[in-house]
């Protein structure tokens, strides 16, 4: 993987290992050599992410759109900041630039920047690895969701699989390294006929 998108708040959070875990997730994928793309703010773990990837040397590529560019502050010292129209094209832009998405914790935003990725994924439209890192068990909720999904017969258990969960970001790196897109059809009803 060349290009990772990672998708954070734009909030610091309350407890301070969501900014380090955002700080050092940057350092980390600039130490790889892995460029960053992410929302081109510099707040919040947002910024985090982007700071440790630029303090490493690292490449950081933020897509913003115009409406968002001062109401989230746009950071002044990535490598490169693209302004776009709109959200939509922020988040296919996004998904052009990379071979890979890492999620740390965040609001509504993040969140929905994840699970569009999720139905891209499930739908076909793209086999990128999508890994969420869970500092300080931030995601356990949506890990017993996600189970909660494949149990009442909502999705197929491959897709819940598919989503992969880590509290390291070393393993989380290696779980999308060696990451295998399932071979299985969306509908249930197709597995199960
Ligand atoms: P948040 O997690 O809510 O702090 O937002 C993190 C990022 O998600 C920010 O860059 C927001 O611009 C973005 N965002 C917020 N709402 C949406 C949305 N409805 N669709 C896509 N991205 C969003």
């Amino acid at each position: 993987m060349k290009s990772i998108v990672v998708f954070c708040g734009s909030a610091e959070g309350y407890n301070e290992a969501y900014m380090e875990a955002a700080y050092e997730l940057g350092s980390m994928l600039a130490t790889q050599n892995i460029r960053v793309i992410y929302g081109g703010a510099k707040v919040g773990l947002m910024g985090a992410v982007a700071d440790g990837a630029l303090a490493q040397g690292g490449e950081v590529i933020g897509v913003i759109p115009h409406f968002l560019k001062t109401k989230e502050i746009a950071h002044e010292g990535l490598t490169e900041l693209i302004t776009v129209e709109t959200m939509h094209e922020r988040k296919m832009l996004m998904n052009k630039l990379c071979e890979g998405v890492v999620t740390l914790p965040g609001g509504w935003g993040t969140l929905e920047e994840l699970f569009e990725m999720v139905t891209w994924s499930m739908l076909g439209l793209h086999k990128k690895p999508i890994g969420i890192l869970n500092v300080n068990g931030y995601y356990d909720a949506l890990k017993a969701l996600n189970a909660n999904v494949v149990q009442e017969g909502f999705l197929n258990e491959s897709f819940a699989k598919s989503l992969l969960i880590s509290d390291s970001a070393t393993e989380l790196l290696d779980m999308m390294h060696n990451y295998t897109p399932p071979a299985v059809a969306k509908w249930l009803t197709e597995r199960t006929t």
